[in-house]
């Protein structure tokens, strides 16, 4: 394909801006959390009511997939996504269209990534035509911890018309206005937690002899898991497990029957994960049965390593590029080790996630307010480029494929 023949979708993205606007401040105004954003989806579909789209619901959560068939079908099909779920925290930013539900925010950027993908579906409609192949949009909450895009798979939604790509954007107010980032391969990490109970002997605190103390038996597991992670996991393909917090006593003068502890493992590849994750439940108990004790050992599976697929991150940066300039494109140097449920949608479907910078004019964006933080601002004007590459995105894969 020639950019000759790629649709101008600057100008169509601009038409709709106003629009896209409108729709993101009224989801940031009403915030909902989890996997039930009633209200947010109402104002979804009452912003794409109207257009060439069928809609299937999620039957677990309040998130759907539109679907949009295009007029000139060659069997090609993408789905793009877009996530709408706040975050548990009050706003500070003092916006005039700040949150006015107590104890939540969209300080994650979800409201813009919803308002972006109705933008997107809006400019793709009124060329449908033209379209060579369907285009899936996804709208889904739950994504802040809750696994909602784990569900919508459940639920079938992706085999309703079954994508052969997938694209998500995730805006950043840490990179510059208007630039994407990603980088082929692994882009954010995946998110396990990690529990453990050492069940001991409780007693009197100067009687050790006649109690199983259960806190230096948890000690030891801590030490042994760093170890582990230091010498076993390869230095390329990494592990992070941090022990967070251990829960163990009541009194100086007592021994306490139990040790609990808590924490998180992130890795960057299935492998290590697994390796782990195994390691873990292994060095707790038969550290605690070598002492005796009882070592119980829990993982809970969070989500996968998001790993964006090299064709389709090409394909990315040929899109921020063509509407951006050289400029609009940056490859990251090194993954994240956040975590995104984006994921488990990479793992059926080749695609990609990048970031959008929307650092708001005049800010630096090294020290500007992170996602998750009370005062995090976005620039809107960026949310046009958002559109635009998410329509440049779906055209491009429908003439061209992944190859
Ligand atoms: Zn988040
Ligand atoms: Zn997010």
């Amino acid at each position: 394909m020639t950019l000759d023949a790629v649709t101008d979708w600057t100008a169509a993205s601009e038409a709709e801006f106003d629009e896209v606007v409108a729709l993101r401040r009224a989801i940031h105004q009403d915030p909902e959390i989890g996997l039930n954003c009633p209200r947010t989806t109402e104002k979804i579909k009452a912003a794409l009511d109207g257009l060439p789209l069928e809609i299937h619901d999620s039957t677990s959560t309040t998130g759907f997939v539109a679907i949009l068939r295009g007029g000139r079908d060659n069997g090609r099909t993408v789905l793009l996504r877009g996530d709408h779920d706040a975050l548990p925290m009050q706003e500070e930013t003092g916006l005039p269209f700040a949150s006015r539900v107590p104890g939540a925010m969209h300080a994650c950027g979800h409201d813009s990534h919803t308002a972006m993908l109705v933008g997107a579906a809006r400019a793709l409609c009124a060329r449908k035509d033209t379209l060579p192949g369907t285009i899936v949009f996804m709208f889904q909450p739950g994504e802040e911890g809750y696994h909602g895009a784990r569900y919508m798979i459940d639920d079938g939604l992706l085999d309703v018309a079954r994508p052969e790509a997938a694209f998500a954007l995730h805006i950043s107010p840490n990179i510059a206005a208007g630039v994407v980032v990603s980088r082929p391969g692994p882009l954010l990490a995946s998110a396990d937690t990690l529990r453990a109970t050492i069940r001991g002997k409780g007693g009197h605190g100067a009687m050790p002899h006649d109690c199983l103390d259960p806190v230096p038996v948890a000690c030891e597991i801590v030490t042994a898991l760093q170890t582990f992670v230091a010498r076993q996991v390869p230095v390329m393909d990494p592990a992070v497990l941090t022990i967070a917090q251990i829960n163990a006593g009541s009194a100086h003068n007592i021994i306490p029957a139990d040790a609990t502890m808590i924490g998180t493992l992130r890795t960057l590849s299935e492998a290590t994960r697994a390796k782990v994750q195994a390691a873990f439940v292994r060095i707790v108990e038969h550290i605690a049965a070598a002492h005796g004790a009882i070592g119980e050992a829990e993982v809970e599976q969070g989500y996968p390593v998001t790993m964006n697929d090299d064709r389709a991150c090409v394909l990315m940066k040929a899109c921020a590029e063509q509407l951006g300039g050289e400029a609009g494109w940056q490859t990251m140097p090194a993954p994240m080790m956040g975590a995104e449920d984006f994921a488990y949608v990479l793992r059926e479907v080749p695609g990609a996630m990048a970031f959008l910078g929307v650092a708001p004019e005049g800010s630096d964006f090294r020290t500007n307010p992170p996602l998750h933080n009370t005062r995090m601002t976005i620039e809107e004007s960026v949310m046009a480029r958002g559109v635009a590459m998410h329509c440049a995105m779906a055209e491009r894969f429908l003439n061209d494929g992944l190859d």
